[in-house]
């Protein structure tokens, strides 16, 4: 399963705020086995949010778009979604049902917006706050408050699915460089794949389909580099 990730936000374009959502969607992700291969952040402007959109959902399985729900003025995630896919936005019954029983929102307490949705979305129901998310098609619609956002992909997990995949590191302390020919040898020899990830140390990831594979290129590993203690 191939997904893109779309974070809107002015306040991230301008690094006020860290992209904390698309690390976590990436992480949470992979560990479902599903590929993330793209993530775009774009301003809160409706053509740009529409754009992407469109496009990805054109090429992927799936797209996550998070931030700019609400009823704010510069809350514009929800036009842009639904222009993505030739709808309009309109108050959707089931959101201001929820929000009347659950919430204890009166419609009429509620900001002029709250409820809207694209047209014939599926509404996602906001445990941590007030805005709705949604799903139309295989675009899912989330806040952009972490919190909420966690919550919310919790109700909707089940439709990322993968291969999943197993996970072995291991540490060295030789330059990357010098690593080469290892790195060629543990690949030939095992059905892994290898990353390389520099910083005071080196740190060699070693994903694989099959767990036992990872286990025993790693164990060739620690034998044939200079290993830090794990
Ligand atoms: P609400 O449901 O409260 O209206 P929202 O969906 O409108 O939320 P935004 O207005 O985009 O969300 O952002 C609200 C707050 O969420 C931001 O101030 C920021 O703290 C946080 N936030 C938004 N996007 C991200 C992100 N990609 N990573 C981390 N935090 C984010
Ligand atoms: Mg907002």
């Amino acid at each position: 399963m191939k997904t893109a990730i779309v974070t809107v936000g002015d306040e991230l374009l301008t690094g006020d705020i860290e992209n904390t959502n698309a690390t976590w969607l990436c992480s949470t992700l992979d560990d479902r086995g599903v590929n993330v291969e793209r993530v775009t952040t774009v301003p809160d402007r409706v053509a740009d949010i529409a754009r992407v959109v469109n496009e990805y959902h054109a090429e992927y399985d799936a797209v996550i778009v998070t931030g700019g729900l609400g009823p704010t003025h510069d809350d514009v995630t929800m036009e842009g979604v639904a222009a993505a896919f030739g709808r309009a936005v309109e108050p959707h019954e089931e959101v201001l049902a929820w929000l009347e029983a659950e919430g204890g929102y009166a419609a009429a307490d509620l900001a002029a917006g709250t409820a809207d949705l694209p047209t014939d979305a599926r509404a996602l129901h906001n445990l941590e706050g007030v805005a709705p998310g949604a799903v139309v098609e295989s675009c899912y619609v989330l806040p952009g408050v972490p919190a909420e956002m966690k919550a919310m992909f919790a109700t909707v997990a089940e439709a990322f699915e993968g291969e999943r995949t197993y996970v072995e590191r291991v540490e060295t302390g030789e330059p990357e460089s010098a690593l080469l020919d290892r790195l060629a040898a543990v690949q030939e020899q095992f059905a892994v794949s290898v990353g390389s990830y520099p910083g005071e140390t080196v740190t060699l990831k070693l994903t694989a389909a099959d767990p036992e594979a990872a286990k025993r290129a790693a164990a060739w590993l620690r034998e044939h580099v200079e290993t830090i203690e794990e």
